[in-house]
């Protein structure tokens, strides 16, 4: 079974649009209604489609009977590994979840790619379109390995082989999960990124970044992630896994509030932030640098967009000087255009996203090259969905 590039564009179209009538679908993309009639009967037969039924179309007052994106027949498996964790758990193609996360908390020493190899059988099921697995840090397109990441304090390059073989023939991709998060927010927003967009992920110890281009990701130089976390100031912070000091994930997290080395202080971060007590200077310090680097990476980048997603959401002050610092360090073009959007969202370790990681790789023209096939994969096997390169 493969994805079109014109049967992408009408999921595409109906995700964001739909319901719609084939004739609506046909004025949309600019097709005859025979081929709109066409794509949206393959896309039946594939199960991502379907027609409302009498009664729901009657509501929505349509004379003719609308397609709508099909979620209770194909499922996605998403299997997210974080530091110390790997969840996974099934979704309908619509994006809500089947089941109940499958959770493995690991012990020091364990691998994370066996112990997600373990839990996937619990949760693949006959019709499981595929897998998607995501892992903070550097994915490598080309062999699906895992390069840099802080869910592998060895930093060595690890082979998701375990997790393909555990597959048993359902394709697999592999991504990073900032990217499954950008995924997560366009498609279940349904909001469509029609600009230069960049999602920002702040958590304690833990800055991540996904910039989007046209409303695809920016891979970055052959290893594909964006390490806005690593970006060095030069003050005095616990030194981090990637070898620097400085590191802004390590300002603005437990540790420097501590003053102590990484990990051993979790949860300060987040009873200060909670405190907002006012003479709180080096909470300042870490918030008021955060701001820093995120002013410079947005009049560096231009985005459109910029999304927030934090744990932290709901401390209010909190979002409020953060947004007005990394105002005031904007450029004044550039500050009077960007959108800044504050998403309550915890990105470390959700299976839930990385099912939207898998989802686009169907539904969103330019997210497909996500699939890693690895030159060890079994040849025996047979891939039930083989996702089209997209046109870009
Ligand atoms: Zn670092």
């Amino acid at each position: 079974m493969h994805i079109t590039d014109a049967q992408r564009q009408l999921l595409k179209t109906l995700w964001f649009d739909g319901p719609l009538s084939r004739s609506d679908l046909s004025r949309l993309l600019a097709i005859t209604p025979n081929a709109a009639g066409g794509i949206a009967a393959q896309l039946q037969q594939l199960g991502l489609v379907s027609e409302m039924t009498a009664e729901t179309a009657a509501l929505r007052g349509r004379p003719k009977t609308p397609l709508q994106i099909e979620g209770r027949r194909q499922s996605i498996v998403g299997l997210a590994v974080s530091p110390g964790r790997v969840e996974a758990c099934r979704f309908g193609f619509a994006g809500h979840p089947l089941d109940r996360p499958h959770v493995k908390t690991l012990t020091a020493g364990a691998s994370p790619l066996a112990a997600a190899a373990r839990l996937l059988p619990a949760v693949l099921h006959p019709r499981t379109l595929l897998i998607a697995l995501t892992v903070p840090g550097l994915v490598d397109q080309k062999s699906g390995n895992i390069m840099l990441s802080s869910a592998f304090p060895d930093a060595k390059s690890h082979s998701v082989l375990p997790v393909l073989k555990a597959a048993a023939g359902i394709p697999l991709i592999v991504g990073n999960d900032l990217h499954a998060a950008a995924a997560g927010w366009t498609l279940s927003h349904r909001r469509p990124f029609t600009d230069d967009s960049l999602l920002v992920n702040i958590a304690d110890g833990q800055i991540g970044a996904a910039i989007l281009i046209n409303g695809k990701p920016n891979r970055g130089c052959i290893l594909g992630a964006n390490e806005l976390g690593h970006t060095r100031l030069p003050m005095a912070a616990p030194s981090c896994y990637c070898g620097g000091r400085g590191c802004i994930e390590r300002i603005f997290s437990s540790g420097f509030l501590a003053g102590k080395s990484r990990g051993a202080s979790k949860g300060i971060l987040e009873a200060r932030l909670r405190a907002n007590a006012p003479g709180d200077r080096r909470l300042g310090i870490a918030v008021s640098s955060l701001a820093m680097v995120l002013s410079n990476a947005i009049n560096f980048l231009r985005p459109a967009n910029v999304i927030i997603a934090t744990p932290f959401a709901e401390y209010r002050h909190f979002i409020s000087g953060l947004t007005a610092d990394i105002r005031r360090g904007l450029l004044p073009h550039i500050g009077s255009r960007v959108e800044i959007s504050v998403w309550n969202r915890c990105i470390s370790g959700s299976a839930h996203l990385a099912a939207w990681l898998g989802i686009a790789g169907i539904v969103l023209p330019g997210w497909s090259d996500y699939e890693a096939q690895p030159e060890h994969q079994d040849r025996h096997s047979t891939p039930r969905l083989q996702i089209a390169p997209a046109d870009e």
